[in-house]
């Protein structure tokens, strides 16, 4: 095939234009905070799971304390009726029997209560340990809420990006001949696409070439399309090529 020396170089732009492309549609497709924000995901359902153990075990242990409490004021009710029963009574058998149970109230009470402490302070370290779950969900909703903004940023400045790109690529290619584009195009497809061949070595593939090589490539007409026996990339030419 031939074409210009001028297209050819073009084709240059084209591709380093194709290689922003590639670079901002991943940018876009999968911006960098992506792997933290599912692992925050994550943690955050297992931080979940753990409040909802932790809320659990403050709630029953509420439900034994209010239950205490409420044993604590049927049993004073029943030391109340007792110690009135007990004044108004003129029988010594009774008023005995009276003392008996008030004595044994008073021993129930100060168990109960004994209880009531002990379980008082297993409340208070369950809601401890509910806010503290509590102030590390926030943490990590925060640094997620944070991390999705900056992503949906990074993600709307990266489409902004390829849309320029691919404009500035339309209006480079608007002046290439077509069948050059479609060389380059399925060169690239496979591998590298187009290389500037600087001192001896394609810039596609970084190799060196033979003697033999620029030899042919010196040899060639200057709108022949090379090619680097290499990587298969369009050879472009230029002054500062080696020849
Ligand atoms: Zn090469």
């Amino acid at each position: 095939m031939n074409a210009s020396p001028e297209h050819q170089r073009l084709l240059l732009d084209v591709a380093d234009l194709d290689r922003r492309i590639q670079q901002a549609e991943r940018a876009r497709t999968t911006p960098a905070q992506g792997p933290r924000i599912n692992e925050l995901a994550k943690e955050r359902q297992e931080q979940l799971r753990e409040l909802t153990s932790l809320t659990g075990a403050r709630d029953d242990a509420r439900t034994e304390l209010s239950r205490l409490e409420s044993d604590v004021k049927l049993v004073e009710q029943r030391r109340t009726r007792d110690s009135e029963r007990l004044a108004a009574s003129t029988n010594s058998k009774d008023a005995q029997a009276f003392e008996h149970e008030l004595a044994s109230l008073a021993k129930r009470v100060s168990d109960l209560e004994d209880m009531e402490l002990e379980v008082m302070s297993r409340v208070e370290e369950a809601e401890a340990a509910v806010a503290a779950q509590q102030a590390l969900i926030d943490l990590t909703t925060a640094e997620g809420t944070e991390l999705t903004t900056q992503a949906k940023a990074a993600v709307a400045a990266a489409t902004t990006e390829g849309e320029h790109l691919k404009r500035d690529r339309a209006a480079i290619t608007a002046s290439i001949p077509a069948d050059l584009l479609a060389d380059y195009e399925r060169r690239a497809s496979r591998g590298i696409g187009v290389g500037l061949l600087r001192r001896g070595t394609c810039e596609g593939c970084r190799m060196m070439l033979s003697g033999t090589h620029l030899n042919e490539v010196r040899q060639a007409a200057p709108d022949a399309v090379m090619s680097c026996p290499e990587c298969g990339a369009i050879l472009v030419r230029t002054d500062e090529s080696g020849l």
